[in-house]
């Protein structure tokens, strides 16, 4: 019980269905995107980081090695869109 806006678990939420994929009825992403919401939230929020933000969220949401697919480029441009909004 707190009344203290902490909109931060709502914004992970969001951020691993937008990284999981939205669907109807959809409620919550697999635990596996839930850990790639709180790496790439915390990147994206992170003022320092505003060079390269786009292709390192792709990164991190894909598990590549510097090569995301095509896919998780359109999920990082999403998640940055959402959470800079
Ligand atoms: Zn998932
Ligand atoms: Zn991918």
């Amino acid at each position: 019980m707190s009344t203290v806006t902490d909109t931060r678990p709502v914004v992970l939420r969001e951020a691993s269905l937008t990284i999981c994929g939205r669907r109807e009825g959809k409620t919550r992403a697999c635990n596996s995107c839930l850990r790639k919401a709180d790496a790439a939230v915390r990147m994206a929020t992170e003022p320092s980081l505003n060079t390269a933000l786009l292709p390192r969220l792709a990164d991190v949401i894909c598990g590549s090695a510097g090569h995301p697919c095509p896919a998780c480029w359109e999920k990082a441009t999403t998640l940055l869109l959402e959470l800079r909004a």
